[in-house]
């Protein structure tokens, strides 16, 4: 194989790496995003029972209150009754209170309903503390790992990319300067196989001739079709 290619090749090889690398850094926010996102979404329902709750808590402080006022209106009423001589006056009186009464009732009723669903509220609360400390757990661990991949991975790049330098250094300036075009624009590579006298690059079939330049190993031939470099490979 021509020495130039073999340069190119190796090149290659770290140009590759380093692009895998240069693309999971950039990953790196977006990974810490969506756990960040998970974690505030177990926050998020977490809270949301804590608050439902809550809001039972104050529902039923307000019933005992208004259940209170009515009682309290029901002994006023019994001792007005007590002082009444007016029989009209004793009937009106005791209208108000049956009507109080059943207002009670209805109070103590919802209040039951309300009882019941804390101790509902009251379990799911356990649950979503639960599965909150576990998804925690988790997310820190999976947030620290993702601190240490980005410093291993900062490490592997600032190695790889002091060794393309070293390597660069060796090759021609011209040559260079057309497989660094080549790997930039084609997104894969820049330096390709050449197979059954088809470029591995495009998989277009070159002309005979380019075919036998490239299998001559004299010097450096490009695809007719994309322009990559080829080498003989077979
Ligand atoms: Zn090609």
């Amino acid at each position: 194989m021509l020495a130039e290619i073999e340069q190119l090749l190796v090149l290659q090889d770290r140009d590759r790496k380093i692009r895998t690398l240069r693309q999971e850094l950039k990953n790196v926010p977006l990974e810490r995003k969506d756990l960040e996102s998970r974690l505030a979404s177990q926050t998020e329902q977490l809270n949301a029972v804590k608050q439902r709750a809550k809001e039972i808590e104050v529902e039923k402080k307000k019933l005992e209150v208004e259940a209170q006022a009515k009682r309290d209106s029901i002994a006023k009423f019994k001792t007005q009754q007590f002082q009444t001589r007016k029989n009209e006056e004793f009937q009106a009186l005791g209208n108000e209170i049956k009507h109080f009464e059943a207002d009670i009732q209805q109070i103590e009723d919802r209040e039951l309903d309300l009882m019941e669903e804390a101790e509902k509220v009251k379990s799911s609360i356990a649950i979503a503390d639960k599965d909150f400390a576990q998804a925690k757990t988790q997310i820190d661990s999976q947030l620290a790992d993702l601190e240490g991949k980005v410093g291993s991975l900062e490490k592997q790049l600032a190695e790889l990319e002091a060794e393309r330098t070293t390597i660069a250094e060796k090759i021609d300036e011209d040559l260079l300067d057309r497989y660094s075009r080549l790997f930039a624009s084609k997104g894969d590579a820049a330096v390709v196989p050449l197979e059954h006298e088809v470029c591995m690059g495009c998989h277009m079939k070159i002309t005979t001739q380019t075919a036998v330049r490239v299998r001559g190993e004299k010097e450096v031939v490009s695809c007719e079709q994309c322009g990559r470099i080829l080498y003989y490979a077979e």
